[in-house]
């Protein structure tokens, strides 16, 4: 499958039972799948999400709202365990026009794309084990 490189943007192709093993980006050796929230913007979203073969969990976000930074930490706990899905942050504040493109209400948002179809999207702040199970909840849904 395509993997996007968060870094450089390059289409990597790994084949999906090597995606736990921490593939590196063939252009720019970056991580692939750092297990950890990786920044989209407005240069940045269209292509990743259009070729990205794997799901993309989006945290709709913004430096002036406690519940973000209260769950900030939760989801990159919850992106360390599900590396078959990428975790991705996109400041609201920075990127209006992704929030817009989103008709972002109220954040946080949480917002699970398959390519560039909206799967489903939940508002505001979740722990860990909450996150966890609406997200399985929708993946095997
Ligand atoms: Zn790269």
């Amino acid at each position: 499958m395509i993997v996007v490189c968060p870094s450089c943007g390059a289409k990597n192709r790994v084949p999906e039972n090597k995606l736990a093993e921490q593939p590196q980006c063939g252009q720019c050796h970056a991580k692939l799948l750092p297990l950890a929230p990786i920044e989209l913007n407005e240069q940045n979203f269209s292509h990743f999400i259009t070729y990205s073969d794997l799901p993309v969990l989006i945290d709709l976000w913004a430096e002036w709202c406690g519940p973000c930074k209260m769950m900030a930490p939760h989801f990159a706990h919850v992106a360390a365990q599900n590396p078959q899905v990428i975790f991705a942050k996109i400041n609201t504040e920075t990127s209006p026009r992704l929030s817009q493109a989103f008709h972002v209400r109220s954040i946080p948002t949480l917002v699970l794309m398959n390519k560039t179809t909206e799967i489903a999207r939940i508002s505001g702040a979740l722990r860990s084990t909450e996150l966890q199970q609406w997200l399985d909840q929708q993946l095997h849904s």
